[in-house]
């Protein structure tokens, strides 16, 4: 149960595209599960990924969850406060020290120099069939990323789910061929320096909770091992097509354009979320009306 005020969770959005309602309901569920408890809600950015990150969709978020009546108790203000004092960019050398002491620690991180090609070709699955394990490759960037080893039978308690991650994920990436620290490290890394201790993600992530705490142990990060996961489901778009982030009629940005408060969008969600959506007419009514257990 959630039943203490030292809760701590966070907003995470990746700025890859304009939101979609479906983070309109992650963001919706994680403030009102932080709110019934009277926890601290952060806003955090994951933009490690510089290539796929673009001002407009850091624009987006700000806009979106003013909009929305979203507030947090932590993160930056805007665009320009996100830039000088958030932006994961300029934390590489931060995430990599990290990684190179987990490295220098544990023979079961090692560098690959497999191209995501060669990977397919090999496995089908995409699971990384471990190729470069026993090479014992130097680390160079742009020639090779570092992976850590998952032995056979890992099986990762995540809330009543069990993963199997030598058989969903592989020996993953902590450091990426580009020189970017990948998104389960960058993530897991900002979700222990805010002391987050309940995290609310959508259930396609479930396999990526299980890596992160795969190397949470390793890093010793008591306190996120000891996390609350909530998985939930996604909401899907047209025929049943998983939302992306292009820019189309879910995306948050038209939806303003077409209603004029957020309470038509807040009535999507409460249907979705199995709420009686006449009962919904502002963003308060989700703590209200949110079972806390999901
Ligand atoms: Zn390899």
């Amino acid at each position: 149960m959630l039943d203490n005020k030292s809760i701590i969770s966070r907003l995470a959005p990746t700025p890859s595209g304009y939101l979609h309602i479906g983070n309109a309901v992650n963001f919706v569920l994680t403030w009102a599960k932080v709110k019934q408890v009277g926890g601290k809600l952060a806003l955090r950015i994951d933009d490690a990924d510089a290539a796929r990150c673009k001002l407009e969709f850091i624009e987006d978020i700000f806009y979106q969850l003013d909009w929305l009546g979203i507030e947090y108790d932590e993160g930056p203000t805007g665009p320009d406060d996100f830039y000088k004092n958030y932006s994961q960019q300029a934390k590489r050398d931060y995430y990599f020290e990290i990684i190179q002491n987990l490295k220098k620690q544990n023979p079961l991180v090692y560098a690959c120099k497999c191209s995501r090609k060669s990977i397919q070709q090999k496995g089908g699955s995409g699971v990384y069939s471990g190729t470069c394990r026993e090479l014992n490759l130097p680390w160079e960037p742009i020639k090779t990323a570092i992976r850590v080893l998952v032995p056979q039978k890992t099986c990762i308690q995540v809330g009543k789910q069990l993963v199997c991650l030598d058989q969903q994920m592989g020996d993953f990436v902590l450091w990426r061929k580009d020189n970017l620290p990948s998104y389960q490290v960058a993530s897991l890394i900002d979700d222990r320096d805010l002391g987050v201790n309940l995290v609310v993600r959508g259930e396609d992530l479930l396999t990526s909770t299980a890596a992160q705490l795969f190397i949470a142990r390793q890093l010793d990060y008591k306190k996120f091992v000891a996390s609350k996961f909530i998985h939930h489901p996604l909401m899907s778009g047209i025929n049943g097509k998983k939302l992306s982030k292009s820019g189309d009629a879910f995306s948050i940005k038209q939806m303003r354009a077409k209603f004029s408060c957020p309470q038509a969008i807040f009535k999507q969600i409460a249907t979705f979320l199995k709420i009686n959506a006449d009962e919904i007419s502002c963003l308060d009514d989700f703590r209200r009306l949110l079972r806390v257990e999901s």
